[in-house]
């Protein structure tokens, strides 16, 4: 059985897509935050991907860290047997105008959105280059690819999520390893449950579809990614924005 690893899938997106892999029969491995919270709800998650008849194992791991990724691989690799896709999901906003964040707030979201990605690839490419096969998705946003006032901290991660996507499509590409990306518009998350509906309301009217993506939409494009209908599509990006940019 084919395992994916997905990387924050406590809840909203990451959750979604390893329901969805698992209905895709997948065997998979639910990363989630380090906590009491975040392990109750992964074990939600992995009930409910298991009733698709898969194995779904959770895995506690800050991706930020270096050392809890090494481990967290290590543990998938002895428990699952390989890992055939990666899902780079987990991710954080600390949201402030350039003028009024601080350094903190700007090294976190690079520490979680982007050192993780390294953090990761690191640990789980020789796994797939040893297998001569592997599917690696990252989540990026449109953020990533235009810039958002308010989130420069985050854009710059989501940019780097983008470069960072084509140089291991690059690198790994004669080893039978894909990497893409999806770059999400304004999904319906706890993510972004919290801004303020004025905000809401507003950035819809520049999304053609006028409406909010559901976390199900992001899932079926990581879906197609990580299978064999993708396997001569490598380093790309796909925007699931209901047509937020063109
Ligand atoms: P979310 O509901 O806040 O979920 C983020 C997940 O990442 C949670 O499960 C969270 O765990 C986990 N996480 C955070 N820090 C972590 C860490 N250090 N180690 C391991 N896991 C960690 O957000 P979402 O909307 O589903 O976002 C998922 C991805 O999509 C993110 O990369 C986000 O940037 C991207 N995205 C979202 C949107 C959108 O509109 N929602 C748009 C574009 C891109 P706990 O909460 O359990 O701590």
């Amino acid at each position: 059985m084919a395992v994916a690893l997905i990387t924050g899938a406590s809840q909203g997106i990451g959750a979604c897509i390893a329901k969805r892999l698992a209905k895709d029969g997948f065997d998979v491995a639910i990363n989630h935050f380090p906590s009491e919270e975040s392990a109750a709800k992964a074990l939600e998650v992995a009930k409910e991907c298991e009733a698709f008849g898969v194995k779904a194992v959770c895995f506690a791991a800050d991706v930020s860290k270096m050392a809890e990724c090494e481990e967290m691989v290590k543990a998938v690799k002895e428990q699952l047997g390989s890992i055939d896709a990666l899902v780079n999901n987990a991710g954080i906003t600390r949201d402030k105008l350039l003028a009024r964040m601080s350094e903190d707030e700007y090294d976190a979201v690079i520490a979680v959105n982007q050192k993780s990605i390294f953090n990761m690839l690191k640990n789980v490419c020789p796994v797939m280059m040893k297998q001569k096969h592997g599917r690696i998705v990252n989540i990026a946003s449109v953020a990533g690819l235009y810039g958002n006032p308010g989130q420069i901290n985050y854009s710059a991660s989501k940019g780097a999520v983008i470069s960072m996507t084509k140089t291991v499509a690059k690198e790994y590409g004669r080893k039978n390893i894909t990497c893409n990306a999806v770059a999400p518009g304004f999904i319906h998350t706890p993510m972004t449950d919290v801004l303020a509906e004025d905000y809401k309301t507003k950035m819809l009217e520049a999304v053609a579809m006028r409406r909010y993506g559901e976390p199900e939409e992001v899932a079926s494009v990581v879906s197609f990614l990580v299978s064999e209908d993708s396997s001569y599509v490598t380093g790309q990006v796909i925007e699931i924005s209901g047509g937020l940019s063109m």
